[in-house]
């Protein structure tokens, strides 16, 4: 189970274009989705004449679901320079991937609950960490795709692009390296990340 916070109205702004495509999932809504926060960052956004479209849908983290919802707002993100997500980490890491020469930025935090949680066949993972670092990360989750779940860069084993502690995949840092080149968002390994706190990772 989960729940999904809006993060801070200046850290979203800040990681925006000047177009953006903005996506609310309420796949899991029953389980928590910050819907009134979400619909005022919305219009606030409209309002300043920033938004080319957007959709209200459910289980983006599927992507076969996500390309069938999209199909038909082709035109309003091919405008867009920015896609915001409100979803869950995985929902994200979806549409990132779906997306890859776009900026894909993530609206909300996600928290983990225990007990059930409506899922789709993932190819994406998230930890439900509680302070998502994806729109530092070019929409690649630091905490799953590297074997060491670090958040401020890569650690000094990878071998041609291959991990150290598991050679047969490849390198998270790499990979985020890459996504954040493909986007023109490499200055974000720049700013490195705070100290994590892991006091909102529950799974620790
Ligand atoms: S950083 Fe990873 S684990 Fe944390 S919320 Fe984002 S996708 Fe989930
Ligand atoms: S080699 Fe890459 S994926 Fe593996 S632990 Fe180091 S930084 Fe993480």
């Amino acid at each position: 189970m989960l729940i999904t916070e809006l993060k801070a109205k200046e850290t979203i702004l800040a990681g925006l274009g000047e177009k953006v495509f903005v996506i609310f999932c309420h796949g899991c809504k029953e389980i928590r989705f910050p819907e009134k926060e979400a619909d005022a960052l919305l219009a606030e956004l409209e309002a300043a004449g920033k938004v080319t479209g957007s959709i209200v849908t459910d289980y983006i983290c599927e992507p076969a679901n996500l390309k069938l919802r999209l199909e038909r707002h082709a035109a309003a993100i091919d405008a867009a320079d920015t896609i915001l997500v409100a979803s869950c980490g995985v929902g994200v890491q979806t549409v990132a991937s779906a997306f890859e020469n776009k900026r894909v930025v993530a609206a909300c935090d996600t928290y983990a609950l225990p007990g059930f949680q409506g899922v789709t066949p993932l190819e994406h993972d998230c930890r439900q960490c509680g302070e998502c670092y994806l729109n530092l990360t070019g929409g690649i989750c630091p905490l799953t795709a590297c074997s060491k779940g670090l958040v401020n860069g890569q650690c000094g084993g990878c071998k041609d692009g291959k991990c150290e502690v598991d050679p047969g995949m490849e390198c998270g840092w790499e990979r985020i390296q890459k996504r954040l080149a493909q986007i023109g968002r490499l200055d974000a390994l720049k700013s490195p990340i705070q100290i994590r706190n892991y006091a909102t990772d529950v799974n620790i």
